[in-house]
């Protein structure tokens, strides 16, 4: 396929999120947040009590989730069986359990050609953590975002706080460095820069001037 995919990759809270949006109104290309589509999954596995710990019952899961995303008016929903779980899908519970169940092999399979779809002409901004590396790996702009631990679990603070849950910012802490080293030890696809990714660390960087790094390098690349 000869459409443009930009993939953004890195940890949570290191602001991949907030700069995809940026990017794909800035160019008005597609956006893919394939967290979401893990999250998805999760949420839809604590909903059927599926056993999370079993790779074989998420398979058909995976491969059945009847999941859609719908844009309007630069608001996006997300739909789990016709039901609207934009917000049920933020929790930590479901951050947690979404990184356990993205851990399986033949889940992540599963949730492959979904993924693809979503290349679409005049292009896709990609965000997630294999993005570079699996999903769309002759994306001809890959860019890894990072920053420290501490400035993504506070990030998420205000995140979770704007979206009125509370939040124990210790434990939120523990929580995101939990989920990361489950995210960049596991034997599949693990969160890691792409051989040619440019490597942007965002610590004490604003998304205004992150949005202008990120543009400056893709309109070198394109
Ligand atoms: O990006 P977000 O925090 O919404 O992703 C939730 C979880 O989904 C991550 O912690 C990770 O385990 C998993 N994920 C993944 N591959 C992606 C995107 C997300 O494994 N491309």
């Amino acid at each position: 396929a000869n459409i443009p995919v930009i993939t953004i990759d890195g940890p949570s809270g290191a602001g991949k999120g907030t700069l995809s949006k940026a990017l794909a109104e800035q160019l008005s290309w597609h956006l893919l947040d394939s967290g979401a589509i893990y999250r998805v999954l999760a949420l839809a596995a604590l909903h059927h009590q599926v056993d999370i710990a079993l790779e074989e019952a998420l398979v058909p899961l995976a491969a059945h989730l009847d999941v859609k995303f719908v844009v309007e008016q630069h608001r996006s929903q997300v739909i789990l069986e016709g039901e609207e779980v934009t917000a049920a899908i933020r929790t930590q519970e479901v951050s947690n359990t979404a990184s356990k169940v993205a851990a399986f092999p033949r889940v992540r399979e599963a949730l492959l050609r979904r993924q693809r779809n979503f290349r679409e002409l005049p292009g896709l901004i990609a965000d997630g953590r294999d993005m570079g590396t699996v999903v769309f790996p002759d994306a001809p702009v890959k860019i890894f975002l990072d920053a420290s631990a501490e400035e993504r679990a506070e990030r998420r603070r205000q995140q979770l706080e704007q979206a009125g849950l509370e939040v124990n910012f210790e434990r939120l802490l523990a929580e995101t460095v939990e989920r990361d080293d489950r995210d960049r030890n596991r034997a599949v696809a693990p969160l890691a820069p792409a051989d040619d990714a440019l490597l942007v660390d965002s610590t004490g960087i604003n998304i205004e001037k992150v949005t202008a790094i990120a543009l400056e390098y893709i309109r070198k690349k394109l």
